[in-house]
């Protein structure tokens, strides 16, 4: 095909994107067909869309022609040392004709692709002056990427990040929805209360019981509150982490104290085990401690009476490692998936155990801001482990 024609092509293809833009909702279909188009447009083997997570200094990956969920899921591109992290760092695009030769190049992701990067055309992804993440080509069949390919990515671009913007205010109101959803049964069960108090038929035994109650949910709903904050803000990447050195086994002695009593409320044995040469850490105290305290709660909650928790301290070369374990109710296989999402809970819980819902989201939220990772293992009426991974920085 001429180029003439070509060109005209590409254009058909932006508009029918624009005119997509206005007419489908669901951002990830969005950014479907822009990976597609900018890849036709440009005659490239593959595209993908890159979001930029300020709070960890990391880009991940939205979509890919190349990379099915699964792939993609934790694969994570650094701000330093990767062709992404520099359109990002200089809000330029970059055109590059030997990847393989550039000292940016960030090889680990051909692994994934399982194929050899040769060209790279990136463009910026900019809302309001802010960088939010990079739409990338790679390998042009036959030639190089073109002044024109770069025009017409950015066009593909300033469309992408309509699309961030999208899928971020869709996200934010549903964040809201669920939240005003579990303030309800709370907040009707109060109602409900007081006019129950107002009664004049209610004995004083019935009426202790009822504004211990009413205390109770109260509690609950300004814990609510709070973790609903503490989560946002650390999604919104406003959270600035204190990395400072300190040792890890006095916090998490402090963090088995604090929860001794609920132990032994539940008759729960909490064991800690703390390797001799355990080196001195670098990473946010507080929010590490944050991190214990949720997974030894849970550890307790979904307990049995006459069950353990250990905790577990590790470390390698290159990470120290935290293991909570318990041999409590365990968690169904089909729910593992869904256990770092907000106000999930697994059904056969729902109702017995007071909880947000959020503490775990929170943890993933904690280990990521650090670079590092927390996995889980579970056999449900057996038990649970959740291990986190987070790397030594001051080795
Ligand atoms: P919650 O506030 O309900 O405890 P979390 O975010 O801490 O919420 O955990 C999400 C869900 O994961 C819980 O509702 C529970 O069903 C499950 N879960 C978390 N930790 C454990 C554990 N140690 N053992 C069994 N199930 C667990």
């Amino acid at each position: 095909m001429i180029d003439a024609e070509k060109r005209l092509e590409g254009y058909q293809r932006l508009i029918d994107i624009t005119r997509d833009l206005a007419s489908t909702l669901d951002p990830d279909i969005l950014f479907d067909h822009i990976i597609h188009a900018a890849a036709d447009i440009t005659d490239a083997e593959a595209a993908s869309v890159l979001l930029y997570d300020a709070a960890i200094r990391q880009l991940y990956f939205q979509v890919a022609t190349n990379l099915d969920m699964q792939a993609m899921r934790g694969l994570a591109v650094p701000l330093e040392g990767s062709i992404a992290g520099w359109v990002v760092s200089n809000r330029e695009p970059v055109r590059i004709t030997h990847a393989y030769q550039d000292t940016r190049f960030h090889p680990k992701i051909e692994q994934v692709t399982r194929s050899t990067t040769e060209s790279i055309l990136g463009v910026p992804l900019i809302n309001n002056e802010i960088v939010v993440g990079v739409l990338e080509v790679f390998n042009k069949h036959n030639t190089d990427f073109t002044e024109a390919d770069e025009e017409l990515l950015q066009v593909l671009g300033a469309q992408a990040a309509v699309v961030v913007e999208k899928k971020r205010l869709f996200q934010q109101s549903d964040l809201i929805a669920a939240f005003v959803h579990e303030l309800r049964n709370p907040l009707a069960y109060i109602s409900n209360a007081t006019y129950l108090l107002s009664r004049p038929e209610i004995s004083p035994e019935q009426s202790e019981q009822v504004i211990h109650n009413i205390h109770f949910e109260t509690q609950q709903l300004s814990t609510l509150a709070s973790s609903f904050l503490d989560l946002t803000r650390l999604e919104s990447g406003r959270v600035q982490f204190q990395l400072t050195e300190f040792k890890l086994q006095p916090l998490l002695e402090q963090c088995r104290q604090a929860m001794q009593n609920k132990a032994e409320e539940n008759q729960v044995n909490i064991s800690l085990e703390f390797p001799e040469d355990f080196p001195v850490v670098e990473a946010d105290r507080d929010k590490i401690k944050q991190l214990a305290l949720n997974l030894i709660s849970n550890a307790i909650k979904y307990n049995v009476p006459g069950g353990s928790v250990r905790i577990i301290a590790s470390f390698d070369q290159n990470e120290w490692m935290l293991t909570v374990s318990d041999t409590g109710v365990g968690i169904p296989e089909k729910a593992i998936s869904h256990i770092f999402e907000k106000f999930y809970r697994v059904k056969a819980s729902e109702g017995k155990v007071p909880g947000t819902r959020l503490s775990l989201s929170i943890c993933k939220q904690i280990v990521s801001g650090h670079g590092g990772n927390i996995t889980v293992r579970s056999k449900s009426g057996e038990g649970t482990e959740f291990t986190i991974n987070l790397p030594r920085r001051n080795k």
